[in-house]
């Protein structure tokens, strides 16, 4: 497995943001918290109800955008995660790492946008 430190994989989510399309992003920015973790917590998989097989690269917790109504008050603040761990297990050089976050992003993005993994899965 590719040897990335924290910090070097938290510069890369931050270049996949800078490549992603900016006004998708900016809009994304001022609502959504960008992190990272190394995995995906129980909590976590019990909640997509993920089988012991299946690799979370990515998380988006809050209400899509299409979702909200005005005025509405948001209880908590909405946040992607990258999963260090899942993404570096399917990346064999850093040029796959590099895509593979920006795939994430993108992926955890559009679900932001309101978008299901049908319409995400056509533009990807
Ligand atoms: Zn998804």
């Amino acid at each position: 497995m590719l040897q990335i430190s924290d910090k070097q994989f938290e510069d890369l989510i931050g270049q996949a943001l800078d490549e992603l399309p900016q006004e998708y992003v900016q809009r994304l920015l001022k609502d959504v918290a960008v992190t990272w973790a190394d995995d995906p917590t129980p909590a976590q998989r019990e909640q997509l109800k993920l089988r012991h097989d299946q690799t979370l690269f990515g998380l988006y917790e809050g209400l899509p955008l299409t979702q909200r109504y005005n005025g509405m008050h948001k209880i908590t603040p909405d946040k992607i995660t990258i999963f260090k761990h899942p993404v570096l297990s399917v990346s064999p050089s850093e040029y796959a790492l590099r895509n593979q976050i920006k795939n994430t992003v993108w992926h955890e993005m559009a679900h932001y946008f309101g978008l299901d993994h049908k319409r995400i899965h056509e533009l990807e």
